[in-house]
């Protein structure tokens, strides 16, 4: 039998504390012992099922960390505040000083400036590079390269990683390759096609309600002792513990990710046949003509689509922010950064999310002025909102009405 993520949740079985079908939330920063001596073994690790301080571990965070690695197949995980909280100390424990990163250059804004302005104070430098151009990754990795950094789909292109090829990359420089999987949970399993380590911003499609930040790193048993290591642990020195009731809660959301997941994609497909058709310069990796579309069927499990994302380049920032202000106004979605909510989430990431990015560098990597980053919500009739979109793009000028010859700029 293949892989499959979905049923690995689906496997898991839970007793709370008094017999509850939802395990117990640890509700205590710091746990007592009754003896000494197991105190001191489990400070120094040596007392499996023992709990100490909360920034350690607790009964939740385990929990939640339990389902993420059974999603992603890989033998543990360690869930964090934030997903900036998973991917830091992740690069903090793998590198030091001299170290050296290669990057995809399209990734999550917060990242590329951790990496271009933030680890460079301690030595550590990264090139950016296409990530879907394999010689171009191979060239960049040096004697001191120790990672290769991706995100599966990237934010906000939608570049698809060859996970398998730099996979390969990766075993034969003895490199760690850290996969940024946020865009594409169930959809593809980087671990499954040999990544070293997955992370995810909790906070997207996989809590999906909007309502907190939170992170995940899966990886081998080692690498997750190595970050939670009392003495040189990244995860547990620079102290991005998640809550215990805030792992309760997206271990309640984690449950139906795979209804929402096919919902999210089967929307986006949908609207991005649509606007193809209809002219627009749509980016999707359901589309054909997406450059990575046989690469993404490649590496998915097919039932959960090729995700919730898609990119409309309206032409320019004004188009975009009039378009955007319109759909909000007519209650299409809401003008906000993030994504993997039930609402359709848009903005333009130009001049948002990936603003830390300078503008030469955006034009280089094809992240234009009018592109509309969309992350399509969970809307039950999705032909009723693809009729209401195309006509607040009309309004705006950004399609012309059935029938009319005017033409339009885009
Ligand atoms: C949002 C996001 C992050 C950062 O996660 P936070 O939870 O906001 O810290 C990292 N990578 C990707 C791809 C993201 O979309």
């Amino acid at each position: 039998m293949s892989f499959q993520p979905a049923d690995n949740i689906q496997d898991l079985q839970y007793f709370g504390e008094f017999g509850g079908v939802n395990p117990s939330i640890s509700d205590s920063s710091t746990y007592t012992f009754l003896s000494a001596k197991t105190m001191f073994d489990t400070f120094e690790g040596n007392a499996d099922g023992c709990y100490l301080y909360s920034r350690h571990s607790t009964p939740s965070n385990l929990y939640l960390g339990e389902a993420l690695a059974a999603m992603e197949g890989t033998q543990t995980a360690n869930v964090t505040a934030s997903g900036m909280g998973a991917i830091t100390p992740v690069l903090m424990q793998l590198c030091g000083a001299g170290d050296h990163i290669v990057s995809s250059r399209t990734i999550y804004g917060g990242t590329y400036a951790f990496l271009k302005n933030f680890t460079p104070k301690f030595h550590i430098e990264t090139s950016f590079v296409d990530i879907t151009n394999l010689e171009k990754v191979e060239a960049a990795i040096t004697s001191s390269t120790k990672v290769i950094y991706c995100e599966s789909v990237s934010n906000p292109l939608l570049e698809v990683a060859d996970i398998k090829g730099l996979a390969d990359l990766a075993k034969k420089y003895n490199l760690k390759l850290v996969v940024d999987n946020t865009f594409s949970p169930l959809s593809i399993a980087p671990a499954k096609l040999g990544a070293d380590i997955v992370i995810h911003s909790l906070t997207k499609f996989i809590n999906g309600s909007s309502d907190t930040v939170g992170g995940v790193v899966c990886g081998t048993q080692e690498m997750i002792d190595n970050l939670r290591n009392v003495n040189d642990g990244a995860c547990m020195l620079l102290g991005s513990t998640m809550d215990s009731l805030r792992a309760a809660s997206v271990l309640k959301n984690l449950r139906t990710l795979h209804i929402r997941m096919k919902q999210h994609s089967h929307n986006a497909l949908y609207l991005a046949q649509q606007f193809e058709k209809d002219g627009l310069k749509t980016v999707y990796p359901g589309l054909p003509s997406h450059p990575s579309h046989e690469l993404f069927t490649q590496m998915m499990h097919p039932e959960f689509g090729y995700g919730g994302m898609l990119t409309l380049d309206v032409g320019s920032l004004d188009k975009a922010n009039e378009l955007m202000e319109l759909m909000q106004h007519k209650n299409l979605g809401y003008l906000a950064v993030s994504l993997g909510f039930y609402k359709t989430l848009f903005s333009a990431p130009g001049s948002s999310t990936s603003s830390e990015i300078p503008e030469d560098e955006q034009a280089e990597m094809g992240l234009t002025d009018g592109l509309i980053r969309f992350s399509i919500g969970l809307d039950n009739d999705i032909e009723r909102t693809y009729e209401m979109m195309k006509a607040c793009m009309i309004e705006v000028g950004v399609l012309r009405p059935a029938g009319k010859m005017e033409t339009v700029s885009v």
